[in-house]
């Protein structure tokens, strides 16, 4: 469906505001995607999986890189789009300090990005939608930011397990569309990528494409 001819990482962002813009000439100017989800839900396998590289979003935990948003440029056919890798959430033991943090960093993201179209939350579909995932949703909603949910590692669970599992997770979802994959398998793939090109997120509408404004910027 979507083929991808190009990505790579661009930077890392700590501090809350302060986008790569000047970076790359795709950041700042082209749409952009972000990924939630706790850590270990296969958030970078999915990123990998949908750009068809293996090893773009790193999938092994490096300490000091989770507390950050990762821009990646991603060029395809249809187009150039800018995913933003999230922090996981989730952390039972961080100090408040470092939660405010997250908080800030992660919110001001979501909040003011005027490039931002849309999230893609991340679950494992055998963990579903939990409090955290649910109030992330209403959040989002709240802030009316498109969204759909992944359902990852679908490859293991039973064809019988799997379409309760997605049943459970989707009446969890309300009205955010649910997909499942796998990075595993590939399965999904283009259907996430379908999601990403219509309505209400569609990558692919370039009049939605507003211009900068001062909050996009450091
Ligand atoms: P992240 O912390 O959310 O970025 O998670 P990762 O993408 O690093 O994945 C966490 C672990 O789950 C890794 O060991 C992956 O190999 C595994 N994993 C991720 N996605 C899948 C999947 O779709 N199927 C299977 N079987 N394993 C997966």
């Amino acid at each position: 469906m979507i083929r991808v001819l190009r990505a790579r990482f661009v930077a890392a962002v700590l501090e809350a505001g302060r986008y790569p813009d000047r970076i790359d000439p795709a950041i700042g100017r082209e749409p952009e995607i972000a990924f939630a989800g706790r850590s270990n839900v296969g958030k970078s396998s999915l990123i990998n999986t949908l750009v068809g590289r293996r090893a773009l979003a790193r999938t092994s935990k490096t300490p000091g890189r989770t507390r950050q948003l990762n821009f990646y440029v991603v060029e395809t056919v249809r187009g150039t789009f800018v995913f933003v890798d999230l922090p996981g959430y989730g952390y039972a033991r961080v100090s408040k300090g470092e939660h405010a943090s997250w908080r800030s960093l992660v919110e001001r993201y979501l909040e003011e990005r005027t490039l931002l179209r849309g999230v893609i939350l991340v679950v494992d579909i055998r963990r579903g939608i939990g409090i955290e995932e649910r109030e992330l949703l209403d959040y989002l909603h709240f802030h009316r930011r498109p969204a759909i949910v992944a359902a990852t590692k679908i490859d293991k669970l039973s064809r019988g397990s799997r379409s309760a599992a997605m049943r459970a997770i989707s009446a969890a979802a309300g009205d955010t569309p649910v997909v499942g994959v796998s990075g595993e398998t590939r399965e999904g793939r283009d259907e996430v990528w379908r999601r990403l090109t219509v309505p209400p997120i569609d990558l692919l509408d370039t009049a939605a494409q507003g211009p900068l404004t001062p909050h996009d910027g450091s």
